[in-house]
């Protein structure tokens, strides 16, 4: 069951993806752990479809609007989308992109699969001049690690003139910030694994769409390819929904106070946090969205060895990639071959949690003097 339209967030997160209620209904849809179904339905089998999954998609549904499709992961939620082009389509992504949409998309292009012109998404003029003969524009807004932020309402209206496909991950400033789908992108994309299930249990994606062929298609895509979710994933990805908007506002506000401390720190310069007024971003990101996320990237004043030891130091930030759950996170990006070259070598990027700000910033401080 899906919610009434104008409700409030928190109210979609608590109400959204429960079983039709009544005498000694459940309130929570049950994990179903079924391979094939009776036939004569409209589902039939394990991987078409499964009622846990269609919880979790309701929900989702219910923020990012239009119809939603659960994938095994946000990557196979990206590769169901690339995987419906046209050999040889022409596709447009950041060059400052998730690090893992990137290596798809350089392996497309050099299996001869895909073309790929990889831009600043957040140069508005550089990404029109490229979509003339484009299929895809792939915008991912703010961007990682860089949090760099897109004007999406100008960019989705310059490629829907020009014939041009829209996709948007929205994973990192998800539906409380901004809802590309209104803006009329065609596809939205989440990895469910952060904010949404929010607690670093489970690994999940979704696309959500208004348009009903492309619906199909990218249905077809999760039947054929066999991308499909565990049904206790789904579960447990629409138990993190219900706290969703309670620990992301925590956490932007968190995220807000350690970048303004973090920008008075001597051991600390290039804070980046849209939030901060301070920031090149601040007046494109107010404008465009409703809050403004709770990553913050900062570079360490030290070399890669000593921004290393920083993150390895702290005893309540986890040395660990991911983002989005309710514990604090960082690591230095460039520790991975595959990040962008782009991104400097000492950048640390903070996905800032749910705990106290005093003990966060106590463990953040005393890490970085820990280095020197
Ligand atoms: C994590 C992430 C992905 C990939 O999602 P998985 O669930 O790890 O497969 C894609 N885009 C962004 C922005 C991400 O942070």
């Amino acid at each position: 069951m899906n919610p009434d339209k104008g409700l409030s967030p928190e109210t979609i997160a608590v109400t959204a993806g429960r079983p039709a209620s009544g005498p000694d209904s459940s309130l929570n849809p049950p994990i179903s752990l079924n391979s094939t179904f009776v036939a004569g339905g409209a589902v039939g089998y394990g991987r078409y479809g499964n009622e846990t999954w269609l919880a979790l998609e309701e929900a989702i549904s219910a923020f990012e609007g239009g119809r939603t499709l659960a994938y095994s992961s946000g990557m196979a939620a990206v590769t169901a989308v690339f995987s419906t082009l046209p050999v040889g389509a022409k596709v447009i992504a950041s060059h400052e992109g998730y690090s893992g949409t990137m290596t798809l998309l350089n392996n497309f292009a050099k299996a001869n699969r895909l073309k790929v012109s990889f831009v600043s998404v957040t140069n508005t003029s550089e990404v029109i001049n490229e979509l003339p003969g484009a299929t895809l524009l792939w915008i991912e807004s703010p961007t990682n690690p860089g949090l760099e932020i897109a004007d999406l309402p100008a960019l989705i209206k310059a490629a829907k003139e020009k014939g041009v496909t829209v996709a948007v991950d929205n994973t990192f400033a998800t539906a409380l910030s901004q809802k590309p789908l209104a803006l009329g992108a065609d596809i939205v994309m989440n990895s469910v694994t952060k904010y949404l299930a929010g607690h670093s249990d489970v690994v999940l994606g979704s696309l959500s769409t208004e348009d009903a062929a492309q619906f199909k298609t990218l249905e077809d895509a999760r039947k054929f390819n066999g991308s499909i979710p565990g049904p206790f994933e789904a579960w447990l990805a629409l138990r993190g929904i219900r706290t969703f908007p309670l620990r992301f506002q925590k956490s932007c506000e968190n995220a807000l106070e350690l970048a303004k401390r973090l920008s008075a720190h001597p051991l600390v310069r290039n804070v980046r946090y849209p939030g901060l007024p301070t920031d090149s971003q601040h007046e494109k990101a107010k404008a465009l969205m409703k809050s403004f996320g709770a990553i913050v990237s900062f570079e360490y004043i030290g070399d890669a060895a000593s921004t290393d030891k920083v993150c390895a130091s702290s005893k309540i930030v986890t040395f660990a990639t991911s983002l989005g759950g309710v514990e604090s996170l960082w690591e230095r990006r460039r520790r991975w071959p595959i990040e962008s070259a782009s991104v400097p070598e000492t950048l640390i990027r903070l996905s800032v949690g749910i705990e106290s700000v005093e003990d966060l910033w106590a463990d953040i401080d005393s890490a970085l003097h820990a280095a020197k």
